[in-house]
């Protein structure tokens, strides 16, 4: 169908950061196929993982116990606040879960008049009807019916407007620690921090969407480490498969308590194959040094991205992100940066707000960043060009 506007080019495999068309031309991977390929290309440690398991069993679904199921769970509630973990194939799956869970948190409370949710404009959280309403985006509605009750909608950042919004029928607040769709737009500091007082003081559940910024895309396993506080519900995809779908529902025992058997469901979701690979992801990510490492890197692209708005001012107007998950805000169209920089051979994603994204595989290696930089540079060099 013709759902995607897409680049006229096709990758026949892949190598840590590098992406190889069937004619040998080698590109530079800074969009991770939008922040999924944690590892990069065909990581030796997942490519066994998967093949391990795929000589042993793919599918069983959810009717039966499945061990590696298990095993990714647990080392998941080790790794952070949670109790327990629902698996599914994707970040909307994760979100709209996340969002079923928190009203029927307080359903089984005996509180159901709570089933509304404050969500941040300019977020993004999938293409389900729900998650569509979450974010409330009117480009992305329009044109599919009544849109979805139970979402109220206030600017990002503004705790007091949170504060202000929560009435007798708010069941939670769903945040993105760092907006990614948006225009890698970064809170003020103690803004995750106000909102979970807030949530505290209410009753409410926080509710953090970390499909694009967690498994150490910012520095840390998941974005919300760099404040004080926990979740009691948070979506997880993109990077926890490295390339394999996979979601993850993660909450406290309290916040789940909803979610009895009957309640919710997927066929697929946390199947063997892909929870061998999730399992391998969390192996190489949490190995010691690994996130620091990625801290690092965060610091040098930011200080690269930084000398190209010394060196285009015209051009770049701001250098905004966090470890990773960085972006460009230029005066130009984000489609015509990212299709100058495929003519450099480097791949990067345009968000909102003339934003351009950039998000290398967490492994790659400093002198990459330098040549990534350098062809982003090449390529404003050629959209500055085009446009006299
Ligand atoms: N939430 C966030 C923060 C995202 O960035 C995305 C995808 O970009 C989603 C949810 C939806 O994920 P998916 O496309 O896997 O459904």
């Amino acid at each position: 169908m013709g759902t995607y506007a897409r680049q006229n080019i096709v990758f026949a495999k892949g190598e840590g950061a590098w992406l190889e068309t069937a004619t040998g031309e080698r590109y530079l991977d800074f969009g991770s196929g939008i922040a999924v390929n944690a590892l990069g290309h065909a990581h030796p440690r997942l490519v066994a993982a998967l093949n391990a398991q795929a000589g042993k069993l793919w599918h069983t679904s959810n009717l039966y116990r499945v061990a590696g199921q298990e095993k990714l769970a647990e080392r998941l509630v080790a790794a952070t606040f949670a109790d327990k973990v629902f698996f599914c194939n994707s970040g909307a799956e994760a979100c709209e879960g996340a969002i079923k869970a928190a009203r029927r948190y307080h359903y089984v409370a005996g509180r159901p008049e709570r089933w509304r949710i404050i969500t941040f404009e300019g977020s993004f959280h999938g293409r389900t009807l729900a998650t569509l309403a979450a974010a409330g985006n009117p480009k992305y509605l329009e044109g599919f019916g009544p849109e979805m009750p139970g979402f109220d909608h206030v600017p990002f950042g503004d705790v007091e407007a949170v504060g202000a919004a929560i009435g007798p029928e708010t069941a939670a607040v769903l945040v993105e620690p760092v907006q990614g769709e948006g225009g890698v737009r970064v809170p003020p500091a103690g803004f995750l921090e106000g909102l979970r007082a807030l949530c505290d003081e209410a009753g409410i559940l926080f509710v953090l969407d970390e499909v694009q910024s967690g498994v150490g895309r910012t520095g840390k396993l998941f974005a919300h480490e760099w404040t004080g506080i926990t979740p009691d519900i948070m979506a997880v995809a993109k990077g926890i498969g490295g390339g394999f779908p996979l979601g993850a529902i993660l909450a406290t025992e309290a916040a789940a308590a909803g979610l009895v058997p009957g309640t919710h469901g997927s066929t697929f979701g946390g199947n063997p194959l892909a929870t061998a690979v999730g399992a391998a992801v969390l192996d190489v990510v949490l190995e010691p040094g690994f996130l620091a490492a990625v801290e690092q890197k965060g610091l040098r692209l930011a200080q690269g991205l930084a000398r190209l708005k010394d060196r285009h001012p015209a051009l770049v107007k701001e250098v905004r992100g966090q470890g990773l998950l960085a972006g460009i805000r230029i005066d130009a169209t984000p489609a015509d940066l990212v299709a100058a920089a495929l003519a450099e051979r480097l791949l990067v994603v345009g968000a909102s707000e003339n934003v351009v994204r950039v998000l290398p595989p967490l492994i790659v290696g400093d002198d990459e960043i330098s040549e990534g930089v350098e062809r982003l540079s090449r390529a404003l060099t050629r959209l500055a060009q085009s446009k006299t």
